[in-house]
């Protein structure tokens, strides 16, 4: 046996073939477990939340989040804009408006190019609308929102998917929080904030909440939760049913909405 050649940590007669994504050592051809482009060591890759999370990863990977469904929608006013612009001669306008319309394309099919672009627009109109008028310091409060939401598409975990750019556990792991662990459960909520003004939508949110309550499961692989939201929409929707209930009551006995 060749000493240079590394070798399997669990099978010391096997020669490697690379090394765990989670736990580093070196693992051998026949334990190998791939999620997506990721390996892992037999150990490791049976873990939940490693699947779970690579799960996630990998149905997000290069598939297209509202951002970029969103720039895709925006394109049409920015190439607006920019003919406008060009046939009233105002040519410094027109291009600003062309690079608009040119990043937010190249952003919707996948150029990664787009990220930075994206963050260098806002700016340039700020100087462009500044050199029009030296004294415009309101530009810069106007082009605050814009450069705002260029910021939370280009820091935002699905778009990052979506450019097929590697994204750390961390983050993997919230985007899991906010959309993958117990749906049913922030669907429920929703209903118990709709129900405030939707009579209908309170018995609703009371049944989407109770259903959500008895699927929380922390010992599930991956390990089902918020069961705090289950609840809030429970109680929510409860409260509505109650005020509702007691507005109606009076309605029908002809008494003032207002006891006071
Ligand atoms: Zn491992
Ligand atoms: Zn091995």
């Amino acid at each position: 046996m060749s000493s240079s050649a590394t070798l399997c940590a669990l099978h010391p007669e096997r020669p490697a073939v690379g090394t765990c994504a989670r736990c580093g050592a070196f693992f051998c051809e026949p334990e190998t477990i791939r999620h997506g482009e990721r390996a892992y060591c037999e150990a490791c890759g049976r873990r939940p939340e490693v699947s779970y999370l690579e799960e996630l990863r990998v149905r997000l990977w290069g598939k297209r989040d509202t951002w970029a469904w969103l720039m895709m929608l925006s394109a049409p006013a920015h190439v607006a804009l920019c003919i406008t612009m060009g046939l009233d001669g105002m040519w410094n306008w027109a291009v600003l408006a062309g690079a608009d319309a040119v990043v937010v394309t190249a952003w919707f099919l996948g150029v990664r190019l787009a990220r930075p672009a994206l963050l260098l627009l806002p700016p340039a109109w700020m100087v462009g609308l500044l050199l029009k008028d030296r004294e415009a310091l309101h530009v810069v409060l106007l082009m605050a929102p814009p450069m705002a939401l260029a910021l939370a598409a280009f820091s935002s975990t699905r778009s990052q998917l979506f450019f097929r750019l590697e994204v750390d556990p961390g983050r993997l792991e919230r985007l899991w929080e906010a959309h993958g662990n117990n749906p049913l459960a922030s669907r429920a909520l929703l209903c118990g904030l709709v129900g405030l003004l939707v009579p209908v939508a309170a018995p609703v949110a009371v049944l989407l909440g109770w259903a959500a309550l008895r699927r929380v499961n922390p010992e599930a692989h991956p390990p089902v939760g918020k069961k705090a939201q289950a609840l809030e929409a429970m109680m929510l929707g409860g409260l509505s049913m109650l005020g509702w209930t007691y507005l109606l009551v009076r309605l029908k006995l002809g008494l003032p909405l207002n006891p006071l």
